[in-house]
């Protein structure tokens, strides 16, 4: 059997989840290529914290961390259930790096369930998170991702969830289909890498576009995870979909996989 792909979704405004374009298209026909997944591990750019802990309750809340979008987001429901089994695997496969298992404080947040309405719109697929530790340096992110492959041989999805570009004081709401030219060639240049030699993803950080692309590292971090997961399993790195919008940010997304049909068409 092959191994589950994994994917990076540049997931942009929380609006995503409610609307139907091209990006959001893309998300849904990925999820549709897959064989059912047993479960899906995400990495959200918005759990951010200084910990290393994956979230293992049965029935994860559904959580809205943003202000002033419209009330049918704030409504918005993502009911998937969780999995104690699947997050006690992941402190298992990172052995000896400790991670935590949270059964009360987070749940699923809109990094995870904006992408997830879309590629799972049943949500019937259980959902674990996993913290991005902020005390750490990259290179803990690359190595943790490295050390999730085994999951995929157990048919986790791992999930992602960031910007590779995400300024949100250079956002121009009018250009809903344009990026800045720093933010394009940010994002050509992360792209090279991850097709190239993806653990050299720390040579962003002397760009000089590195501090309009990469403000904080929230929504950049996640994809040291795919990197790192990348390389590990010298598995090819493709483009789901590209694009960036509203001036300062990146809506590409990479599939990880073993075999080529997940390709942008
Ligand atoms: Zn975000």
């Amino acid at each position: 059997m092959s191994r589950t792909p994994a994917v990076f979704v540049g997931h942009g405004s929380p609006m995503n989840t409610l609307e139907d374009n091209r990006y959001t298209r893309a998300w849904r026909e990925f999820g549709q290529s897959l064989e059912r997944p047993r479960a899906i591990l995400a990495i959200s750019a918005h759990w951010y914290i200084n910990a290393t802990v994956v979230t293992s309750m049965s029935r994860p809340r559904v959580i809205h961390d943003f202000y002033g979008f419209p009330q049918e987001l704030a409504d918005f429901d993502y009911p998937a259930p969780g999995s104690p089994a699947v997050a006690q695997r992941v402190a298992e496969v990172v052995d000896p790096v400790w991670v935590g298992l949270d059964d009360e404080t987070w749940g699923i947040d809109h990094g995870t369930w904006s992408v997830l309405a879309h590629m799972f719109p049943d949500a019937d697929v259980p959902v674990v998170q996993l913290a991005i530790d902020a005390s750490k340096p990259l290179d803990y992110h690359l190595d943790l991702g490295a050390r999730l492959s085994s999951l995929r041989d157990e048919g986790v999805l791992i999930l992602g969830s960031g910007n590779i570009v995400h300024n949100l004081r250079a956002i121009a709401w009018r250009s809903p289909d344009e990026g800045y030219d720093w933010a394009e060639r940010f994002d050509a240049d992360a792209t090279r890498i991850m097709m190239g030699q993806p653990t050299s993803l720390g040579d962003l950080r002397g760009s000089d576009d590195y501090h309009l692309a990469v403000p904080t590292p929230d929504h950049f971090l996640p994809l040291a995870y795919l990197a790192g997961l990348a390389d590990h399993d010298g598995s090819r790195v493709s483009t789901l979909v590209e694009g960036c919008t509203m001036g300062s940010l990146s809506m590409r997304a990479f599939v990880v996989s073993d075999d080529k049909s997940h390709t942008e068409s």
